[in-house]
């Protein structure tokens, strides 16, 4: 069995970042021979430029078929338009649909209020052409009311014309199980993809996960927190608890992994080699 696995990047601030990146996707590449690679976009369009040059740059150049994340909020109906013929131009299949979140300071929500109305407007405007990813929430989304809520949000985001999903990324293997058996009692069909987040930098982790509402269990910050400033050890200790958790989602049948990278390609690779997940290794 061959489990596909997808890298996320963040579109870089200069020229040496975007050298460095080339570097990057050319080592996930030749160990991977990952499915796709997806570039993250600002809400309001903040990155947009970046994320194109990017987005470009690794359709034309990686041999891996680029998928741009674009967030609808702040943005109208004709810039969206104008971003998915530019994508479509340049021979892009798969978009990675989202609100995103106002940046601060920024008023006017424009055009769209929720992922749903994005991907009901990705359909509208350009039919089948493109395969749709969207995010879900095993922990559940920070804003949403309630679990069931936010269950039933999804199956609208879903039913407005969805391929495929990809989660926030999480630690606790229950949370995925159980979101999968709720997705399933309400016919949510698609196939629902874990994003897996290496351990490198506790507090980076421990920022991301505060705002996002991905929940960091208390056993691993406690833990995390202890190496102080014993990168090393923290890195070692890191690596363990994801390539354990990378290997129970392969043996319960994630449908694939996604992974957030944070343009790095070691930590990926060194987890997907101990995970047995190497295109050389059979799974
Ligand atoms: P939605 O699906 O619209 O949900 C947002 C909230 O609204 C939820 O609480 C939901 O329950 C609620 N909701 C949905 N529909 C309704 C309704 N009809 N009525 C009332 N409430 C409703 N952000 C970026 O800015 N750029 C990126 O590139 C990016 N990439 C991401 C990739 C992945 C895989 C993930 C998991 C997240 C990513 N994000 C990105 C973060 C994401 O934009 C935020 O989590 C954002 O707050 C929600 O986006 P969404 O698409 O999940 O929104």
């Amino acid at each position: 069995m061959h489990t596909p696995l997808s890298c996320e990047f963040f579109p870089p601030k200069s020229d040496e970042g975007a050298l460095k990146l080339r570097a990057v996707t050319e080592q996930l590449t030749s160990a991977l021979k990952p499915e796709y690679f997806s570039v993250t976009y600002g809400a309001g369009g903040s990155t947009q430029d970046r994320s194109f040059a990017t987005v470009q740059a690794i359709q034309t150049e990686s041999g891996v078929p680029a998928a741009p994340h674009l967030s609808c909020i702040g943005s109208t109906r004709a810039s969206i338009a104008a971003i998915l013929d530019q994508y479509r131009a340049l021979g892009i299949k798969r978009i990675v649909a989202l609100r995103g979140d106002l940046p601060s300071g920024m008023r006017d929500p424009g055009d769209f209020r929720f992922a749903s109305e994005l991907v009901a407007f990705i359909r509208e405007h350009s039919g089948d052409w493109f395969h749709i990813e969207v995010a879900a929430y095993p922990e559940f989304h920070p804003q949403s009311a309630n679990a069931r809520a936010d269950l039933l949000h999804f199956k609208q985001k879903v039913e407005a014309g969805v391929d495929g999903a990809i989660t926030q990324y999480f630690y606790s293997i229950e949370a995925y199980a159980r979101f999968l058996d709720d997705c399933e009692k309400l016919q949510i069909m698609i196939p629902i993809v874990p994003g897996i987040m290496p351990i490198s930098n506790y507090t980076q982790l421990a920022r991301f996960s505060d705002a996002s509402g991905a929940d960091l269990p208390r056993w691993l910050r406690k833990r995390l927190e202890a190496f102080g400033d014993d990168m090393d050890g923290l890195r070692a200790f890191g690596h363990d608890v994801v390539t354990g958790l990378t290997s129970d989602l392969v043996q319960a049948g994630a449908p694939g992994l996604h992974f957030y990278t944070m343009n790095q390609a070691v930590p990926v690779i060194n987890i997907c080699r101990d995970a047995g997940l190497m295109p050389s290794q059979p799974n």
